[in-house]
């Protein structure tokens, strides 16, 4: 049986990706680091997994479960990914997500030397690594110039994956624009409207309040994304890839797709703009360019934004 090991399996797409590779028979091995709630969904829905406690800031403790664990691929999704929580904790941000992937690549490695038989690692970038970028749609060329914490610590975590490729290890990074499913936390923006779509509808909330609704995002599916990591793991070649649906839609569209959705006429008058929600640094449009994903991997995304919306409404809708 193949094994693999992922961290922040209790995320989003860690279990998507946990299904996934149970699914296809697989052993799957993953790295636990609080919430027991996430835990216990996680174990409900795959309890075939098997889960080891750790931090991804404890480099000896990556190298030892490894060990145990002895994987041929490993995907790195956990870390700290939300924007706004890194101008909070900008130091632990990048202690997770940067020195946390060298922690990682570096046992991947020194597993592979040790034991002779290739280890391969797909890592969890992010289009917040390009800031705001100059040209739209941005792909695997586009300059890396991060704006935010959470943008320097995945800018530092994705040079280190080619780093350590030409080093000799087969490691891949794909560059991730957003994606939304309704297991996304409600601290997200897109959640936070769906929530809030699916409350109103139902005369459990009376407001909401959001940033900038000119903001402009490439939102796709996340189940797709999860599907491109596997396709780039099990690539003959270790490439970077942009994964992205080359659609943007403004945070009002979203609003107002999510409003329509819930059944409510005028988004307008339950939805309030504060400017202390509008955050530094931010990218004006985030548009990604997944031509060669679609040409290497035969990667495309499955789902339109409105699916993606929709899906989301309906789940909160059947929840409230
Ligand atoms: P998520 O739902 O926020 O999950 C993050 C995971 O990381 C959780 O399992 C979390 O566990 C774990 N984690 C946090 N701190 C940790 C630590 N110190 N040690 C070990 N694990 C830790 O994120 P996601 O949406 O699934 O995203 C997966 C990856 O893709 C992330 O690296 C994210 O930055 C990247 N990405 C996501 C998007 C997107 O739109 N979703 C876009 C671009 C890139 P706890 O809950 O126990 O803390």
């Amino acid at each position: 049986m193949q094994t693999a090991f992922v961290t922040g399996i209790t995320g989003q797409d860690g279990g998507y990706l946990a299904e996934r590779l149970v699914g296809e028979g697989w052993q799957v091995h993953g790295l636990v680091h609080s919430p027991d709630h996430a835990r216990a969904e996680l174990m409900e829905r795959t309890p075939e997994v098997v889960l080891h406690e750790g931090d991804l800031g404890d480099a000896s403790r990556l190298s030892a479960v490894l060990d145990e664990v002895r994987p041929s691929e490993i995907y790195n999704l956990g870390g700290i990914s939300s924007v706004a929580l890194s101008w909070q904790a900008p130091v632990l941000t990048a202690a997770v997500n940067g020195l946390g992937a060298a922690g990682l690549l570096e046992a991947a490695w020194s597993l592979q030397e040790r034991h002779g038989a290739q280890v391969r690692v797909a890592h969890a970038s992010s289009a917040e690594i390009f800031g705001a970028p100059a040209v739209s749609p941005q792909d695997e060329n586009t300059p890396i110039r991060p704006h935010t914490p959470y943008g320097a610590s995945k800018a530092f975590a994705h040079h280190l994956v080619d780093v350590y490729r030409r080093r000799g290890l087969f490691a891949t990074a794909c560059i991730l624009y957003n994606h939304e499913s309704p297991r996304r936390p409600e601290t997200f923006v897109t959640r936070k409207i769906t929530l809030a779509a699916a409350r109103i509808a139902h005369g459990a909330q009376q407001t909401l309040a959001l940033g900038n609704l000119d903001a402009r995002r490439d939102w796709g599916w996340a189940p797709d994304y999860v599907d491109g990591l596997i396709r780039a793991i099990r690539h003959d070649e270790a490439q970077d890839y942009v994964l992205a649906t080359g659609i943007s839609h403004s945070v009002r569209d979203f609003v107002e797709a999510a409003f329509t959705h819930a059944g409510i006429a005028d988004w307008t008058q339950w939805v309030e703009v504060e400017a202390a929600l509008t955050r530094l640094g931010d990218a004006v449009e985030q548009r990604g360019d997944a031509t060669r994903a679609g040409a290497m991997l035969g990667w495309t995304p499955s789902a339109s934004f409105e699916d993606v919306v929709h899906r989301m409404v309906d789940a909160d809708l059947a929840r409230v």
